[in-house]
């Protein structure tokens, strides 16, 4: 079904329209018609889904034309990356109207936000922190908002932000329109819910629990001395676009990029340490391709939207495994593929068995072949690890010169469901180019470890 067909306006049309968009998705196919009626909303869907475009659409078609009496839409979210995004989402949709957005975030000065508040802006996109500094200070009003839109709510009562939301939601009128997004609704969810919301529909898109279907994932056990090389064997065998590592740790991240960076990757870094402008920084650097890889903590997990993300490699196995489907989720977005790698050390078995039981499936556990689990750690990233041919460095641009097919290390029976014979020789992975077993084939040859 087209987009015309949702009863949104021309301006938004041609908005949707310049963005390359032809389908709605299934979220927005859903959540567009309730909004526009001005019904309030649950959504759970997983991120990648389309989620911004299914309330900022209709919250856009609402409002209609720029009205200078402060603020009628405010959306909040967790972290100033994704309110960033949002904005930028509702500038772009909204670009064929005079409606205004503004982002207001901490880390950045105060003047400029300060400024566009008062000259008048209909949408404000903040994280409560700031949002809180102008409420206090007078800046901000909310006497005329008529749509309050949670964003990501688990991420942000995760983030000790439930006083905040609570004070924040009280501040705004009663008779409004409230939208609700979170990837899952357990009961202390539900009870913000139930406080903030009016007979809400209630949308599930997907099944939060289940990784995102592009994605091929798969899990490679190494020892804790081995984890850096393995990543490198894996980057250096793996033809990526771009790809995003995660860590479990700020400091863990900062030692990750810069042994990368002594074996000569380019690598942005991301995480909650860094100031905004690092942050800004990286993760356009990160967009635009002049980094290839980005290390970062679970701040990245949760709704970053960076197109062409091929490879995820969880280099620390995420401690809660709702984390796991979020990073895997920064792969494969929009109709897109991508691989999504675990590197698990012997002790993390039972977060391994965790995250299977969350999503319900197995996760196929793999050898790197060619890879000398047994030779001890490199010493230093400097050197090359003694798997590396230097020729191939030498001769080959790094990956994006590859225009990124998907990787030879791709897990040929990721998709199949446990339990799983071993392969003999790794089948050319479901749906992957056909040079990458050419390439590659036998890389993959045979599981690690079979499990009963
Ligand atoms: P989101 O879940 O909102 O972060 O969106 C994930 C990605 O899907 C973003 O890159 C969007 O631009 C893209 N996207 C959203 N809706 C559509 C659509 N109807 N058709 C194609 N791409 C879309």
């Amino acid at each position: 079904m087209p987009f015309a067909t949702l009863g949104l306006p021309p301006p938004l049309l041609n908005g949707v329209k310049a963005m390359g968009y032809t389908d709605p998705t299934p979220i927005q196919l859903r959540a567009i018609p309730v909004v526009l009626a001005g019904g309030d909303l649950i959504g759970s869907a997983q991120t990648g889904t389309g989620k911004t475009a299914a309330f900022a659409l209709p919250v856009l078609a609402r409002l209609g034309a720029h009205q200078p009496r402060g603020p009628r839409v405010l959306v909040l979210e967790p972290t100033r990356e994704l309110a960033a995004q949002v904005e930028t989402a509702f500038r772009d949709f909204g670009r064929f109207t005079d409606i205004r957005a503004t982002v207001v975030h901490g880390g950045v000065g105060y003047g400029r936000q300060r400024s566009e508040i008062q000259a008048g802006t209909d949408i404000v996109i903040a994280t409560p922190g700031r949002l809180m500094d102008f409420l206090k200070e007078g800046t901000l009003r909310l006497d005329a908002l008529k749509i309050l839109v949670l964003d990501e709510v688990d991420r942000m009562l995760d983030m000790g932000f439930v006083k905040d939301v609570k004070t924040i939601i009280g501040r705004c009128p009663r008779e409004r329109q409230t939208l609700f997004f979170s990837a899952t609704v357990p009961p202390e969810i539900e009870a913000v819910a139930s406080f903030a919301l009016r007979n809400p529909a209630r949308i599930e898109i997907g099944v939060a629990r289940t990784v995102n279907q592009s994605v091929t994932h798969a899990i490679y056990p190494v020892s804790p001395q081995k984890k850096f090389d393995l990543l490198l064997a894996l980057l250096e065998r793996t033809d990526f676009q771009s790809c995003l590592v995660f860590s479990r740790t700020k400091h863990g991240a900062d030692k990750i990029a810069r042994k990368l960076k002594q074996a000569n990757h380019s690598v942005a870094v991301l995480h909650a340490n860094r100031s905004q402008s690092q942050r800004v920084e990286a993760l356009e650097g990160f967009k635009s391709g002049r980094y290839e890889v980005m290390v970062a903590t679970d701040i990245a997990a949760r709704g970053i939207d960076v197109a062409g993300v091929s490879h995820v490699i969880n280099y620390d196995v995420p401690a809660n495994p709702e984390d796991y489907v979020h990073r895997i989720g920064r792969t494969g977005r929009a109709q897109a593929v991508g691989d999504a790698f675990t590197l698990a050390t012997p002790e993390q078995a039972g977060d391994i068995k965790a995250i299977e039981r969350f999503i319900g499936q197995r996760v196929p556990q793999l050898k790197l072949e060619g890879f000398d689990y047994h030779a001890p750690p490199s010493i230093g990233a400097a050197n090359p690890p003694r798997y590396q041919d230097p020729r191939r460095i030498q001769q080959q641009p790094r990956a994006r010169a590859h225009g990124g097919h998907r990787s030879p290390a791709s897990p040929s029976a990721a998709q199949a469901p446990a339990p799983r014979p071993a392969p003999a020789a790794a089948p050319p992975p479901t749906g992957a180019p056909s040079e990458a077993p050419r390439r590659f084939g036998g890389l993959m040859r045979g599981f690690w470890r079979r499990r009963g």
